[in-house]
């Protein structure tokens, strides 16, 4: 390091506290916390993860790019596909670096700190308060039932509220919301925008809203391919929705960083998509998982909250859901434990192959003792 850089270091660092030179936000505001990503020979099920990887061809598709180049800035040839696959036009897609950065953008494309209030549920994906926070939109939780259901009869008479943000099926309860109540509250709150995260649709029952977003101009529904489709590492997401909303997104974008989905990212998300029959294949065996590690631990007295994802959501009386975190990390099983309001005997478990979830049982039965 040239010897004036080191100088001005070493002076900047004696000089201030490094909490006064942040700014007043990133001073205050309560951050995400993601899954924790430790390799050394854990069984990881907290971050909801394929256990299952896609075809090799996937991988190697990344191979083909000219790295000297920039991406395309709206991945052009991914959003045909995917207007293809939803029987849509390109305009109506956007894509993003991971639905997460879908969602940022949609919280600061459709939504003002002075227009009233973004409503979500009180138990639902711990990021929308954050991003809420983050760019000061005002943002009100309605309670969720005692079963964890939705309480849908707010979300019809909403009062001071410039947009609705549900994940469905919600996380971390993993319940699914019919989708004909998703149609009436859209029908119902024409003035406001909705936001529709389907993250974990695939390994529901139930239709995607995306037809939906042909009937109302204010609907958006996002999807990623984290989850069902085996890509977390690549980091895609994306929006479906009426022309302008989507246009929006593009506007924000550019103001962020133009190139923000990668074109090994691209290529990988396209080849995919030719190949999808794998991510129907791949599901039925989750789900298949999940049936069998739910009646199990029925039978043991746990109550499971019905899932219609890749993870469940478990707790049971007179056990400790913080005890068992902790005693199945000490035997190299990550589970994703919150320590919020009403979930806090909670743990949220991912369904991984029928071997690991063998030794997963085996471990959280001796939690019971
Ligand atoms: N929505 C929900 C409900 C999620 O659980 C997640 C995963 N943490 C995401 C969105 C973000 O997924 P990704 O950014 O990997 O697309």
């Amino acid at each position: 390091m040239p010897f004036h850089l080191r100088e001005g270091i070493m002076f900047f660092k004696n000089t201030y506290e490094v909490g006064v030179m942040l700014s007043k936000k990133a001073q205050s505001i309560k951050e995400y916390v993601a899954g924790e990503q430790i390799d050394d020979g854990y069984i990881k099920l907290n971050s909801n993860e394929s256990p299952y990887a896609p075809p090799e061809a996937v991988l190697k598709a990344a191979l083909s790019v000219d790295l000297n180049k920039y991406p395309n800035t709206r991945a052009d040839i991914l959003r045909k596909k995917l207007s293809d696959m939803h029987k849509m036009v390109p305009g109506n897609i956007f894509v993003g670096n991971g639905s997460d950065e879908v969602l940022a953008f949609a919280f600061q494309a459709f939504f003002n700190p002075d227009g009233g209030e973004v409503v979500a549920p009180d138990i639902t994906y711990s990021f929308y308060p954050v991003w809420a926070q983050l760019y000061d939109i005002p943002y009100r939780t309605i309670p969720v039932n005692d079963d964890m259901t939705i309480d849908i009869g707010p979300f019809l008479s909403l009062t001071n509220c410039q947009g609705i943000i549900l994940a469905n099926p919600n996380a971390p309860t993993g319940i699914e919301l019919d989708i004909e109540w998703i149609d009436r509250i859209a029908r119902q709150n024409p003035d406001k925008i909705i936001i529709i995260d389907e993250a974990y649709a695939d390994f529901g029952m139930m239709n995607s809203a995306d037809t939906l977003t042909k009937i109302y101009p204010n609907l958006i529904v996002i999807r990623t391919f984290s989850k069902s489709w085996g890509l977390a590492a690549a980091r895609c997401g994306y929006a479906m929705g009426a022309e302008n909303l989507i246009k929006g997104l593009e506007k924000i974008r550019n103001c962020f960083n133009s190139y923000s989905v990668n074109s090994m990212t691209q290529k990988i998300i396209s080849c995919a998509i030719d190949n999808r029959d794998y991510v129907r294949e791949n599901s039925l065996l989750v789900v298949r998982t999940r049936e069998r590690v739910s009646r199990q631990l029925k039978e043991w007295g746990f109550y499971v909250t019905p899932s219609s994802t890749n993870f469940i959501f478990i707790t049971k009386e007179n056990w400790s859901a913080k005890k068992a975190y902790e005693t199945l990390k000490e035997r190299k099983i990550l589970v994703r434990y919150f320590d919020l309001p009403r979930i806090d005997n909670y743990l949220r478990v991912t369904i991984g192959t029928d071997k690991d979830m063998d030794v997963f049982l085996n471990e959280i039965k001796k939690t019971l003792k």
